[in-house]
């Protein structure tokens, strides 16, 4: 008699939430005091192995309750289905979650839905590459074309990208695939800093921290933007000043412009050689994104943090609107539907790279980079991950930086797994960080 099958026996959730408002980390003009957290899910089954499928979905702060109950009403999709099938072919998962009818009045394939869809995705790939004893990325590059083209949902960009096509890039990818895992072993994946540049740093932490980054090894860092133009020139001379003319230097403005209102700040900062500038304006706004790129050449343009999904990814491709693709591990419906969008980059031979930061977003992206490197463009030339220093060690497996490259993991898994004393503390709001904050904060209001 075959044994019985195992099977997913809980979807648990957090909401999780870092204090990191009080030191201005992550400030930007539209983000002034981000208290970054993760709507956390864990997939746990009674296989004997113990190995359990961690994923999250990245937030800001309040609201991080909306998107674990977005994550919760998933759950009857993922109860009780088989292990083995589930992670053998997680596309099936990905479809039957995109696909609930009634959820999908709340989209289609945006917002806080689509986000928990990519949460407990991304859970079911950490669960199978910790089952398949590999690093996410490896899992990726070891499987077939045809196998991964099958983890595709080609509905609505089939105008763009075929599933034959998609097939022939991935055959292509596949050639010196082998020496390039090896020498991505050998020295990592190049990586940018961020950290310097958040809003709310001074002109000394600013000059401290850039010239800190192009010690540590970093060829790029990056600037946010947006909140006032002559602050902006002054903090991009102080930036350009602390490293030098050889480092390239990137300026974010996190949507916070009107079309023209981002060429003619762009321009006014030009003297200071941005090399590009990212979320000039709505991450809606295709043909906007085509009217500033025009407008702000040779600097760079460059989005996809907060664009919700392959769809609008490709029509961005499609419009020549940015010159710089910018995936998020946990914005759209997780690995699968990214790698819709490595497909459609590597068509289109836009660049990939990835929006990282926050909580844990580098820890994931790392491994698609890593995959789009080996195994589809075969390049890391003018690829860049985002790397910001925060947060990481609540994680089991955190990212590891050698001379600004991202060292590739070699731990089965996705890298999600967060650390069960950093989620007991930092649950909103009973863990022992916030329930001790929020009864000082009575004793103050009393
Ligand atoms: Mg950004």
């Amino acid at each position: 008699m075959s044994p019985t099958p195992t099977r997913v026996t809980a979807v648990d959730t957090y909401d999780i939430r870092f204090p990191t408002s009080r030191e201005l980390d992550g400030s930007d003009a539209m983000n002034p005091d981000p208290d970054y957290s993760a709507a956390y899910v864990v997939l746990r089954t009674d296989a004997d192995d113990g190995l359990e499928g961690h994923g999250f979905t990245f937030t800001i702060g309040r609201g991080n309750d909306v998107q674990v109950a977005a994550i919760q009403a998933l759950r009857h999709h993922v109860v009780g289905r088989r292990v083995d099938e589930l992670c053998a072919d997680p596309g099936t998962v990905n479809r039957d979650l995109i696909g609930d009818s009634q959820l999908r009045w709340l989209g289609p394939e945006k917002g806080v839905m689509h986000m928990a869809i990519g949460a407990v995705v991304n859970a079911v790939w950490d669960l199978a590459a910790k089952r398949a004893r590999k690093p996410l990325w490896q899992l990726l590059t070891d499987a077939t074309p045809e196998w991964l083209v099958s983890q595709v949902d080609f509905r609505y960009i089939a105008d763009a990208l075929t599933p034959e096509e998609a097939v022939g890039l991935l055959r292509a990818g596949r050639e010196g695939a082998a020496g390039r895992a090896a020498t991505l072993r050998e020295r990592g994946f190049p990586g940018y800093t961020t950290s310097p540049g958040w809003l709310g740093y001074s002109d000394e932490k600013l000059t401290r921290l850039a010239r800190q980054a192009v010690a540590d090894g970093f060829t790029q860092i990056k600037l946010k933007v947006g909140a006032d133009l002559a602050d902006d020139i002054r903090r991009c001379r102080t930036a350009r000043g602390a490293i030098g003319p050889g480092i390239r230097m990137a300026i974010d403005a996190n949507q916070r412009w009107n079309v023209g209102e981002a060429v003619e700040w762009t321009r006014a900062l030009a003297e200071f050689d941005p090399y590009w500038v990212e979320e000039p304006t709505s991450p809606d706004d295709v043909l906007g994104h085509a009217a500033i790129r025009t407008g702000v050449a040779p600097v760079k343009v460059a989005t996809g943090e907060h664009v919700q999904n392959r769809i609008v990814f490709k029509q961005l491709l499609q419009a020549g609107a940015i010159d710089i693709l910018q995936i998020d591990a946990a914005r759209v419906g997780g690995v699968n539907e990214n790698l819709a969008i490595l497909l459609l980059a590597a068509k289109f031979g836009v660049p990939v790279c990835p929006h990282a930061g926050g909580v844990g977003l580098c820890e994931l992206v790392q491994h698609l980079s890593m995959f789009d490197y080996v195994a589809l463009s075969g390049t890391t030339e003018n690829r860049v991950i985002e790397y910001v220093d925060h947060l990481h060690q609540h994680f089991i497996d955190p990212v590891v930086m050698r001379a600004g490259h991202y060292t590739a993991p070699t731990a089965p898994g996705f890298s999600a797994t967060m650390r069960p004393e950093s989620i007991a503390e930092f649950t909103y709001p009973g863990g022992s960080f916030w329930a001790a904050d929020l009864a000082s904060d009575k004793g103050a209001a009393a």
